[in-house]
């Protein structure tokens, strides 16, 4: 998959791509990543990308020019990948369903801001679209795009060591991960739960799922009520744990 990065700073996109699985993954050609430096479109003499704002205010504005510059010449030089998602706290929330969708398509290209933002006649005529990587605000664009190709690039064919590893996480089917134990089964006076030990797979299979339940019923009830709430089913699997309580908390009877 190939993925496109304009930005002030590619040296920064390139070194955290250059370690761990990004690493791998591009050395691998699994992952074709391509920062593009924002400043060299910049045709004054100082080199500069900035400007203040039309109307008066704080910061600086990052200027069209430079953004359109460079974007148009690595479309002159052969192309990149569409869409080109500009990143903004106003986008588009990410999140595991943006991130497989992506990692369903051919390919894209994220736009990295910085400053006070980026000149709104880009967000208008340049971009495909835009994502936010949550409801906070970053100094620069470079974080959050690192955010969008690291959760995409885990979703591709070949990334991951282990094919599953991806199917059964967090979000993957709207709840939270079960915890998960290695070696050693005691560590210091703290044991790992004896069914994960017992080999009844039947068992680990219904306290993971049990497990996942109550950890989203008790971390993120917003997304228990997004799929519809728990079946008796699932009720009684929580109940079974102890957290009788925590179901009670929540409305539901037992
Ligand atoms: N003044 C802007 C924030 C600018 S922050 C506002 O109030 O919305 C500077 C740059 O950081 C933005 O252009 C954007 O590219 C990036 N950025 C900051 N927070 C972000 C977030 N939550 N998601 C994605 N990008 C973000």
């Amino acid at each position: 998959m190939r993925i496109d990065v304009f930005t002030l700073f590619p040296e920064v996109v390139d070194h955290y791509a250059d370690s761990s699985i990004l690493g791998r993954a591009r050395q691998g050609g699994l992952l074709d990543l391509r920062a593009h430096d924002i400043r060299s479109a910049a045709t004054d003499s100082h080199r500069s990308v900035d400007d203040a704002p039309f109307g008066g205010g704080a910061g600086m504005v990052l200027a069209p020019e430079p953004v359109v510059g460079a974007v148009e010449a690595v479309e002159s030089a052969g192309g990149m990948p569409r869409p080109l998602l500009l990143l903004t706290p106003s986008g588009r929330r990410f999140d595991q369903g943006v991130a497989a969708e992506l990692a369903g398509s051919e390919g894209f290209s994220l736009l990295c801001g910085r400053y006070e933002g980026v000149d709104q006649r880009v967000a208008d005529h340049l971009v495909d679209g835009a994502l936010s990587i949550g409801d906070y605000v970053l100094a620069g664009g470079e974080l959050a795009a690192l955010v969008v190709v690291e959760a995409v690039a885990r979703l591709l064919p070949g990334i991951l060591g282990n094919e599953a590893s991806a199917g059964d996480e967090s979000f993957a089917d709207g709840l939270l991960e079960y915890p998960q134990y290695t070696r050693p089964a005691r560590f210091r006076e703290w044991e790992v739960p004896e069914v994960l030990r017992s080999g009844d797979h039947g068992r680990v299979d219904r306290w993971r799922r049990a497990q996942s339940l109550a950890a989203t019923l008790r971390h993120r009830p917003d997304l228990v009520r997004d799929r519809g709430g728990l079946s008796p089913e699932e009720v009684a699997m929580v109940a079974e744990l102890g957290e009788v309580r925590l179901l009670r908390d929540h409305g539901y009877d037992c």
